[in-house]
């Protein structure tokens, strides 16, 4: 094969590891990245080093990148743009409308108005040609806009599934693959080394629990958020099980429900308010912020919870598909168990299993 026509990925952040999701891929002579997110390290935000491209063979010059899909809005997939739309002038940089709308309230005025003439904004209808490759676009579930990516270049496909669930979530429904075949599958495969990680909607329900006990206390339930967009989530799940409860919802969470709400995805109910003071009455308070110190009456719960497949799922998945090479990225090892057992032996005992597995570690290029 020469070298021109090689196939190239190379993970620049978020292999082993979630945080700072960013993958090189050199398909049909493009230079693409697939999402450039942002990491968080004792508590200081980090980007991928794009620059370390530029020690490869496949790359002079970070120009030459001239396309950037991001599979939706969490930081971990666009943290670092900003950083990247500073490094290259040219490239177009795909996404949902969602997405974006997600994007710009997470990140202010850090994009500048010249580098969001480079935002294109896809749907799931879209096809896109690019000279050699034909790109287009899957509902990924996970959250509302996350899509997968689906190339076609040189009679070969490839599916980047950016974070997905093959389950419907209180805002999504789940995951639609591509009719065709698929050669090359890059997965965001968070539980695909966890092999006893099992989903339950138990931190779900416990979250509902806990503010049902401090309201019967007479207290309110500060609902501390860990991402905006669960804040989301949860906000519609307290409808549904709680319909009698007042919940206060804080600033940023407000402006991503009116960004849902001009997008036609429907989230206030007649309980829900914006949070414009902080009562001693008892409610429900969601927030991405700290309680004041100075109220005592609060009960803090802190709302984490997975939007994505576990093991088996993830097992199921790949199966499914079948793909003759798959990419696992965002999948950092089992540190609760230290089980070496993966995906990978899962499927060694699956007749019709013809898939190779490749775990990348950061910036070790990898020829498919
Ligand atoms: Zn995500
Ligand atoms: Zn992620």
């Amino acid at each position: 094969m020469k070298f021109k026509d090689r196939n190239i990925f190379v993970g620049l952040g978020g292999t082993n590891k979630v945080g700072a999701s960013c993958y090189y891929l050199k398909i049909g002579g493009q230079n693409i990245l697939l999402d450039c997110g942002s990491g968080r390290l004792n508590e200081v935000n980090f980007s991928p080093p794009f620059n370390a491209l530029l020690q490869t063979p496949y790359l002079q010059d970070l120009n030459q990148i001239s396309q950037v899909f991001i599979s939706h809005g969490h930081l971990d997939h666009v943290g670092a743009l900003p950083d990247f739309l500073s490094l290259n002038s040219y490239a177009n940089i795909y996404m949902t409308d969602i997405t974006w709308q997600i994007t710009k309230l997470q990140m202010r005025n850090k994009i500048s108005a010249v580098a969001q003439d480079r935002i294109v904004t896809v749907d799931f209808s879209q096809q896109i040609p690019l000279n050699n490759v034909e790109v287009s676009f899957y509902r990924a579930g996970h959250i509302p806009g996350a899509m997968m990516i689906f190339f076609k270049y040189g009679g070969k496909t490839l599916l980047y599934t950016g974070d997905y669930s093959t389950f419907a979530t209180q805002l999504v429904e789940a995951v639609i693959l591509p009719k065709e075949k698929i050669d090359t599958l890059i997965i965001c495969g968070l539980h695909a080394r966890h092999p006893y990680y099992r989903a339950n909607d138990s931190s779900l329900t416990k979250i509902i629990r806990r503010i049902q006990s401090a309201l019967y206390l007479g207290r309110t339930a500060f609902c501390r958020i860990s991402q905006i967009s669960k804040g989301i989530e949860l906000l519609t799940l307290i409808n549904k099980f709680l319909p009698n409860v007042e919940i206060f919802i804080d600033k940023p969470i407000m402006n991503l429900i009116y960004s849902f709400e001009q997008l036609k995805i429907p989230v206030m109910k007649a309980q829900d308010h914006p949070l414009d003071y902080f009562s001693e009455k008892p409610g429900v308070i969601l927030s991405v912020f700290k309680p004041p110190p100075y109220f005592w009456n609060y009960e803090i719960i802190p709302c984490d919870f997975s939007l994505h497949d576990d093991f088996n799922a993830t097992v199921e998945f790949v199966e499914k598909i079948n793909p003759k090479t798959c990419i696992v990225v965002h999948s950092p090892p089992d540190k609760k168990y230290f089980s070496d057992f993966t995906i990978e032996q899962a499927l060694i005992t699956s007749p019709d299993s013809r898939t190779n597995f490749i775990f990348p570690e950061d910036f070790t290029p990898i020829e498919f």
